[in-house]
């Protein structure tokens, strides 16, 4: 009880709980929630949990994110709970799973590969190599990026 208070209960809508520390933005990012957005959002950032140290959480109201939505985040937040809440209940829990390939979502981290050429407009591709800890490899030039979240689109 005492955790929810950090962020406002919502009605309905979907609740992202175990967000790696100051991660939520990058999450709202990867599920095309941007400042023109008109949903109503909470974000609690750096939240004490015992399992995590610190975590994230994401509340979006009256909108219930689908699983192939949601399991994008996986790229940065493994972990990650989602709860769907309707009538202000928990009527739904989900883990996020990561997708075997993501297109567009992260840069290459390597400056001459054929995704990152200007002329090009290759869309960028990654095969998922690990789920936990995340790992991927490009499609086309074979980089490994480790850690997508300094790469987020
Ligand atoms: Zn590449």
């Amino acid at each position: 009880m005492k955790k929810e208070l950090k962020v406002v209960p919502i009605k309905n809508g979907t609740v992202i709980d175990h967000i790696p520390g100051g991660q939520a933005l990058n999450v709202l990012k990867i599920l095309g929630i941007n400042a023109r957005t008109n949903a109503v959002l909470s974000v609690a950032m750096n939240v004490r949990s015992k399992k995590m140290g610190r975590k994230d959480i994401v509340k979006v109201e009256d909108r219930e994110l689908k699983p192939e939505e949601v399991d994008k985040i996986a790229l940065i937040a493994p972990n990650a709970k989602i709860n769907i809440i309707g009538d202000s209940e928990v009527v739904a829990k989900h883990k996020v799973y990561l997708p075997k390939s993501i297109e567009g979502i992260i840069r290459c981290a390597n400056p001459n590969c054929i995704s990152n050429a200007e002329k090009e407009s290759v869309i960028s591709k990654f095969i998922t190599v690990s789920e936990n800890p995340p790992l991927f490899r490009c499609f086309y030039c074979e980089r490994i990026i480790e850690d997508a979240s300094g790469n987020i689109i």
